[in-house]
């Protein structure tokens, strides 16, 4: 394992004035798995006064000082170094109502929260692992720092946390560790909103995504509510194996690592048990589903905090889970006009998740002639949105038309008429086609 310079550099500083120092946490478990670390935080026996001292000739930011953090920048490249710590009582269910300094590296260790992540490293000490971190790292076990029950009652987040690490490592939980989160998920309505879709953000484009949500189904439905009615929802359908849920969350797996893909699959079926209605024979169907899916969707994710521009991006998606993409270039060009670029290719994509994950033996279908004529359709350039029209409305205007809501009425009229391909998309086709049909 070898630290990088720039971490050395920040531990050795420490070390001459007289301090231990340590990388500590995360970048310790992703450097034992082999994987680059994302950011280095330090700890280290130094008070936040002689922290200070200790790095005046740095730039530092001293944000986090209260708490014992100081950020230190070396090239412009921030690293937190925190002085060692023990957290107090926790009486809101996520905060320490008071933490103090400590001059134990393990009592720091202590406070955290899985103990792959309560592991330090020294460049020349080598690894210090007093809870066994190391052990649960080789096995792909996830395991709380002494009593999970405890320990997710102090902090609620840390049962998000667990789903997040579970999937993003691909890693089980050990016993203890499973069920106190699952006795115990209730708690996360003390956890903001943000925080909640910050850990879902992380899980869902984890390759252990689906055994983590299958694992735990009421954590997923305590950070995703409008999936609770989903768990256990039987389908009732020769072409449906799985359950709602279950369906949802193979087909989360199955799908493109995009966020905005994911979180389409997530939610596009979110409406099926309020749509759901059996036939003489027996048979389930959920008909109107995707637009129920859709307004449900819009409130869970606001209800999470999404930026408008993901969400903006999600709820076409859902709406159009259903509809047909034949290999037909009219039809095509019709869902590009709704879609755009961007939604229609991740619409592509949010339907082989879905029509892959319907049954064990699913194929994903086949959607290679529909992309050759998408890619042909770009290549020539075709007209398939207002912007693309070879007549905009001020053309209209400069023609006669009074400014007002006939403008767009012509447009959409004439756009349709290209997309169908019964007018070319040239100047003179166009204004001919205006003047024959709203004669000035
Ligand atoms: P990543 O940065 O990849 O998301 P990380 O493990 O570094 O993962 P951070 O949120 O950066 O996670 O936290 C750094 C370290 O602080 C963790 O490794 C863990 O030791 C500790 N920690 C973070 N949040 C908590 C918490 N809620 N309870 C206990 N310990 C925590
Ligand atoms: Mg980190």
């Amino acid at each position: 394992m070898t630290l990088p310079a720039q971490a050395c550099t920040l531990i050795a500083t420490l070390n001459q004035s007289g301090y231990e120092a340590y990388a500590v946490g995360g970048a310790v478990r992703d450097m034992l798995r082999g994987k680059a670390p994302d950011d280095i935080d330090i700890t280290t026996n130094a008070s936040p006064e002689q922290m200070v001292d200790v790095f005046s000739s740095f730039r530092t930011i001293p944000t986090g000082l209260r708490l014992g953090t100081l950020t230190v920048l070396i090239d412009r490249t921030p690293f937190e170094v925190t002085t060692y710590r023990t957290d107090g009582t926790y009486s809101d269910g996520r905060h320490p109502d008071t933490v103090c300094f400590t001059s134990s590296l393990t009592d720091d260790l202590a406070r955290r929260d899985f103990t792959v992540n309560a592991m330090a490293y020294h460049p020349s000490e080598g690894l210090i692992d007093p809870f066994g971190g190391q052990d649960d790292l080789n096995a792909g076990r996830l395991r709380c720092v002494g009593e999970a029950t405890e320990r997710f009652s102090e902090d609620a987040l840390r049962i998000a946390r667990l789903l997040r690490f579970m999937s993003v490592l691909d890693f089980t939980a050990e016993e203890a560790t499973l069920r106190a989160a699952k006795e115990l998920c209730e708690r996360l309505t003390l956890v903001a909103a943000e925080r909640k879709r910050v850990e879902l953000t992380k899980a869902l484009v984890g390759t252990g995504f689906e055994a983590a949500a299958v694992a735990l189904p009421e954590v997923m439905g305590q950070l995703v509510p409008a999936l609770r009615p989903c768990i256990g929802f039987e389908q009732y359908n020769p072409h449906h194996k799985f359950d709602v849920y279950k369906h949802t969350i193979r087909a989360v797996q199955n799908a493109s690592n995009d966020l905005i893909v994911r979180l389409a699959v997530l939610l596009h079926d979110v409406g099926k048990p309020s749509c759901f209605k059996r036939d003489e024979n027996g048979i389930g169907h959920f008909y109107g589903h995707p637009a129920v899916s859709r307004a449900i969707a819009e409130r869970q994710l606001k209800e999470l905090r999404f930026d408008n521009a993901t969400t903006q991006a999600v709820l076409p998606l859902i709406k159009a889970h259903d509809i047909d993409l034949p290999a037909d270039r009219k039809i095509l060009k019709r869902r590009l006009q709704l879609l755009g670029k961007d939604g229609f290719e991740r619409l592509l994509a949010v339907k082989e998740a879905d029509a892959s994950a319907c049954r064990p033996d699913s194929v994903p279908p086949d959607f290679g002639e529909v992309r050759r004529l998408y890619k042909e359709i770009l290549d020539a350039d075709e007209c398939f949105s207002l912007r693309d029209l070879a007549v905009n409305g001020n053309d209209l205007i400069v023609l006669g038309y009074p400014k007002g809501p006939l403008i767009g009425t012509i447009l959409d009229a004439m756009l349709d008429a290209v997309i169908t391909e019964t007018l070319p998309n040239t100047a003179d086709a166009l204004t001919a086609y205006a003047k024959e049909c709203w004669p000035l």
